[in-house]
């Protein structure tokens, strides 16, 4: 056995977690099923609801025979429900195609619908003692610290290095062990912030212990520069509110109420001033809502304006309110918008 896999597991045997309820009893169904829950979800939150499916659902059969919508409801809470759709259907595939057994190999657990590449090699390696290495977060930021393996680990090119990192090190022995070892070692001591390396059985060769790059591994996603997309928003102030508007459905914000907008501030103002000619503009320095979207940074410049009153009011048809920030109404509104608003909305 290489000596990254018997200091750590010799570290398991005193410090790794022995208690979680998917190790009592250890059935493939019984891995498979907390596996799924896993992905994304910290062991502490999975406990009860793992608790709560084994108790519905002990065994393939009684998950592949229930309908959909009480497998999604044993799992509202733990978000991203593809993973129970998914979990369901390769249940039912399980019992058509598997007899009833879930495979013990990781090519074949791979082909069922939700068990990509480390889960599989999880449930293989765990359920089965298979030689088969995993690769989820925990393990990622281990490998990528001890091994002071650089670059952004979702990279084609990193995640080939980490694999094949990750597979010189499993021990063939204890596979079940080694892998929670993996996974414990990442979730209590090699932790995303502050890692405890004191306490590390592998720091005496942590690549980024020596070199003083634990904080800076692995890489984080290379930041994309987004455009900047400038806007001009109106404030109209009257006693009885903010005028808001409702914007298109489709688009951004769409179907939501908001400050009228223009592309350019001298467009806004005019059609201000012609749709209320008794609006005064007041003369703040111009205030900005910065808001990022996935494609663009939205740079909001406001432009402020009063009415003596709304008595000129809401046209026909125009699908507008007056919004006090003091009695909100029941209405969507863009959260920036809606945090702007209460932060310095009703100011005349
Ligand atoms: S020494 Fe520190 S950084 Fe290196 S593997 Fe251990 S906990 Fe992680």
């Amino acid at each position: 056995m290489n000596t990254f896999a018997s200091r750590l597991l010799a570290w398991f045997d005193v410090h790794g977690r022995h208690d979680l309820p998917w190790q009592h009893p250890r059935s493939a169904y019984r891995v498979w099923v907390s596996e799924i829950m896993l992905q994304q979800t910290r062991a502490e939150t999975v406990i009860p609801y793992f608790l709560a499916f084994m108790a519905r659902f002990p065994d393939v059969r009684a998950l592949a025979d229930a309908p959909a919508d009480e497998v999604l409801h044993l799992w509202s809470g733990l978000g991203y429900y593809a993973r129970a759709r998914n979990l369901h259907r390769a249940a039912r595939l399980v019992m058509e195609v598997h007899g009833g057994e879930l495979p013990a190999y990781r090519h074949v657990l791979e082909a069922l619908p939700g068990i990509g590449r480390s889960t599989a090699a999880a449930i293989a390696a765990q359920a089965f003692g298979q030689a088969e290495a995993i690769l989820d977060g925990n393990v990622r930021r281990v490998l990528a610290r001890h091994a002071g393996i650089e670059g952004w680990p979702g990279s084609p090119a990193v995640q080939r290095r980490l694999w094949s990192v990750a597979e010189e090190r499993i021990p063939g022995l204890r596979m079940a062990d080694y892998t929670q070892a993996m996974m414990d070692l990442g979730a209590t001591v090699c932790t995303r912030r502050r890692p405890d390396c004191h306490r590390c059985p592998v720091a005496a060769d942590c690549v980024a212990l020596a070199g003083d790059r634990v904080a800076d591994l692995p890489a984080p996603r290379p930041g994309r520069a987004l455009p900047v997309r400038t806007r001009w928003a109106g404030v109209v102030s009257a006693p009885e509110g903010i005028y808001l508007e409702r914007r298109l459905a489709s688009g951004i914000w769409g179907g939501l109420y908001s400050l009228p907008e223009r592309e350019e501030a001298g467009e806004l103002r005019d059609w201000i001033l012609s749709r209320w000619p008794g609006a005064r503009q007041t003369e703040p320095p111009v205030e900005r809502i910065g808001h990022v979207f996935s494609h663009y940074r939205l740079d909001l410049r406001i432009l402020r304006f009063a009415l003596p009153s709304a008595a000129c009011g809401i046209m026909e048809g125009e699908q507008a309110i007056w919004y006090n920030s003091r009695l909100p109404m029941r209405v969507g509104l863009p959260a920036p918008i809606e945090r702007f608003l209460i932060e310095h909305g009703n100011s005349e």
